[in-house]
């Protein structure tokens, strides 16, 4: 089977993961998609598209150890136990940001009420204030 990229008009300037090497880029306005004979299989990037489709399979190689790779150091994690705050906490931190960014957003207070902010968020989270 053979592996096709095509070109074709990108309808938004958005971020997109470059099926070959995994690396985000911006789309141009043309978007360059690896399709097989069904199906489009991912984004290319433009790095990708100008080294051509002779080094495709060594990116495409480089990138399946990466993944290994992380996936091998994700599964490490299973044997932890896990803490996380509350949905709850979340909502009360968010309603603080909106409050926050109302009332300092694009202010020159901004930076000083900030760190008061990060402080209330230890506050609440009840974590030590040095970190
Ligand atoms: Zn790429």
């Amino acid at each position: 089977m053979s592996l096709k990229v095509k070109l074709r008009p990108s309808k938004y300037r958005t971020r997109a993961d470059c099926i070959l090497c995994g690396e985000e880029f911006m789309l141009s306005g043309v978007r360059a998609s690896l399709w097989d004979e069904k199906e489009r299989i991912g984004n290319v990037c433009y790095e990708c598209f100008k080294k051509g489709n002779n080094e495709f399979p060594s990116l495409l190689q480089a990138q399946v150890q990466r993944l290994r790779k992380e996936a091998d150091d994700l599964e490490k994690l299973f044997k932890h136990s896990f803490e996380c705050p509350t949905w709850e906490t979340f909502q009360e931190l968010e309603k603080l940001t909106d409050l926050f960014d109302k009332q300092f957003y694009g202010s020159e207070d901004y930076e000083d009420a900030f760190v008061q902010l990060e402080q209330k968020f230890k506050e609440i989270l009840h974590e030590p204030k040095e970190d």
